[in-house]
């Protein structure tokens, strides 16, 4: 079973707009789901928090004080679909900065739940 970290959107799941990161992302790596190809065990959940500085040293900690590397990283959907958009950065690029410090791979989105 793969390991995976979750990057959630912070703004997104504090303000109310649907999804404060309860269940969604969990059940489709459980249920491998969505963009999860097989049921994955999530070993870390990092939120993000604007202008998203802290994603990759949060992650890094998360991996060091778990001593569990993710397989594979997930940023959410609300990060990579939510509206308003993020104003500091695509997921794309965010995506490349955290692959080029992690050497992880990174998902973009998680689910296609409503
Ligand atoms: S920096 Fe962007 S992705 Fe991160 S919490 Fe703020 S709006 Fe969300």
């Amino acid at each position: 079973m793969k390991k995976v970290a979750v990057v959630g959107c912070g703004t997104y799941m504090e303000s109310g707009y649907g999804c404060p990161g309860e269940w969604r992302c969990l059940k489709a790596a459980a249920l491998g789901e969505g963009t999860f190809d097989e049921p994955s065990t999530v070993v870390s959940f990092v939120t993000c928090e604007c202008p998203g500085r802290a994603v990759v040293p949060n992650l890094g900690m998360a991996a060091k004080l778990s001593e569990m590397k993710p397989d594979k990283i997930y940023f959410s959907t609300c990060l990579t679909k939510g509206q308003p958009a993020c104003p500091y950065f695509t997921p794309e690029e965010l995506a490349k900065i955290v692959q080029d410090k992690t050497g992880v791979q990174v998902t973009l989105g998680t689910h296609d739940y409503h």
